[in-house]
């Protein structure tokens, strides 16, 4: 039986990619450095994947990442690199402004509140995905919340999972009771396998979920090819699919 779920949140639950082209727009003509393109966008996110999967590997840190991004991307186009930091916190700030649900995430997290723990587990920044949260509404659903930045670790290491798990303990102890499955009653310890982290990401989600030993939901909408030598428990195109994996409904 499942009794926590975590949830990924950028291009799991929100579309990341079309709060990313919006915000990259915006912040271009904002620091007055002309129109943002497609082409632009092409160059930016092979930058932008290289880095983030340094990080994921633990090979570099996380303002490099944020910042040396856009720095590389400044210099690559000819612009002024001075302005990345601050490009950045703006960048931030505008990731948080633009919500797009995927496959009616709200709804369906929505119909599971209060029957079964929920947790946001998100790499992305403190800034960006508070504004996510408050803009979309699910900081009224989630019961809890775990950010890589609060926590000082990123998926996919173990790192990141430990205080989660700890504070998961703590929350079904005094809430479980509360929860229709559990017949009124603390069920206890929870255990590796009643907990399942849902996201699209083979490196940070289902990574991390292998090295915390938790059940793995690979969310692949876009049919990608399972290229890692992964546990993977189930693969849904769908979210919808997942009230079929968490049975109690
Ligand atoms: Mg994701």
């Amino acid at each position: 039986m499942i009794r926590a779920v975590l949830w990924d949140l950028d291009n799991t639950l929100l579309d990341f990619d079309v709060a990313e082209w919006e915000a990259l727009c915006t912040d271009f003509r904002e620091f007055g450095l002309g129109e943002f393109t497609e082409d632009m966008l092409k160059d930016y996110m092979v930058i932008n994947r290289r880095r983030w999967q340094a990080l994921e590997r633990g090979e570099m840190e996380k303002q490099e990442v944020l910042e040396g991004r856009f720095r590389e991307f400044f210099g690559f186009l000819g612009k002024d690199t001075s302005i990345a930091a601050a490009f950045n916190d703006r960048y931030q700030e505008l990731l948080g402004e633009t919500i797009c649900f995927r496959d009616d995430s709200y709804e369906l997290l929505k119909s599971y509140q209060r029957k079964v723990l929920q947790c946001m587990a998100s790499n992305g920044t403190k800034k960006a995905q508070t504004g996510k949260l408050k803009n979309s509404g699910f900081d009224k659903i989630f019961d809890l919340c775990f950010i890589s930045e609060e926590i000082g670790a990123e998926k996919p290491s173990i790192d990141f999972f430990t205080p989660c798990f700890e504070e998961i303990d703590k929350w079904l102890m005094e809430r479980e009771k509360d929860l229709p499955y559990s017949g009124g009653k603390y069920l206890g310890n929870i255990k590796k396998d009643e907990m399942i982290i849902i996201g699209d990401s083979l490196t940070s989600d289902i990574r991390g979920g292998n090295n915390a030993g938790i059940k793995c939901c690979w969310y692949n909408p876009k049919n990608l090819p399972l290229n890692q030598d992964l546990r993977i428990d189930y693969e849904i195109k769908s979210l919808q699919e997942v009230k079929d994996i968490l049975q109690i409904f």
